[in-house]
């Protein structure tokens, strides 16, 4: 029985692991040093100090914020499907 629950943590851990591989998959696909100078969502510049602290910035802090909402959103879709695929 404990057994069990150890099995279901082990598969948990796994599946963390492929979310975490996705988000790094991710941002690898980002252009390095390649700065957007005008926002890619809305169009608004990016200030030249964003730019240069974040290097392949596509968007400005705004629609960025919004961005990083969607992926968590996105993570938790994948988990759910992965937990589906499971049973
Ligand atoms: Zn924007």
């Amino acid at each position: 029985m404990a057994g069990g629950w150890a099995r279901d943590g082990a598969v948990q851990d796994q599946i963390d692991d492929t979310v975490s591989d996705a988000v790094s998959a991710a941002r690898a696909r980002m252009p390095k040093g390649d700065s957007a100078k005008y926002c890619d969502e809305c169009g608004e510049p990016i200030p030249e100090k964003r730019r240069e602290a974040l290097p392949g910035v596509r968007t400005c802090v705004e629609c960025q914020s919004g961005r990083d909402a969607a992926t968590r959103q996105l993570s938790i879709n994948r988990r759910g499907s992965k937990d589906s695929q499971l049973r």
